[in-house]
């Protein structure tokens, strides 16, 4: 699916629609210590497999969201996410 550059949307800090800038969002780098992480390496310790099995389907479609950024305020929002098979912002 191709996202527009620019959209006009509702900023919920303006609390008008304002132009907004288009970004796909993508996952930062985890952190090794996090509380989170550290929980599934516990899980993961001794014996036994994974605690939530393995995933058996394979799925040919990703979640993607987009990040919008507030061109007046530069408040952003993440969008929540839909199934696409491929995402690009449009020039
Ligand atoms: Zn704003």
């Amino acid at each position: 699916m191709k996202m527009p550059k620019e959209l006009k949307t509702y900023c919920p800090r303006c609390k008008t629609h304002t132009e907004h800038t288009v970004k796909i969002f993508k996952k930062g780098k985890s952190r090794i210590t996090s509380w989170g992480e550290r929980q599934h390496k516990k899980l993961l310790k001794g014996y036994g497999g994974s605690p939530r099995g393995k995933q058996r389907t394979v799925k040919t479609t990703k979640k993607q969201s987009m990040m919008l950024k507030c061109k007046k305020c530069s408040y952003t929002v993440v969008r929540k996410g839909v199934r696409l098979k491929k995402a690009e912002i449009a020039r």
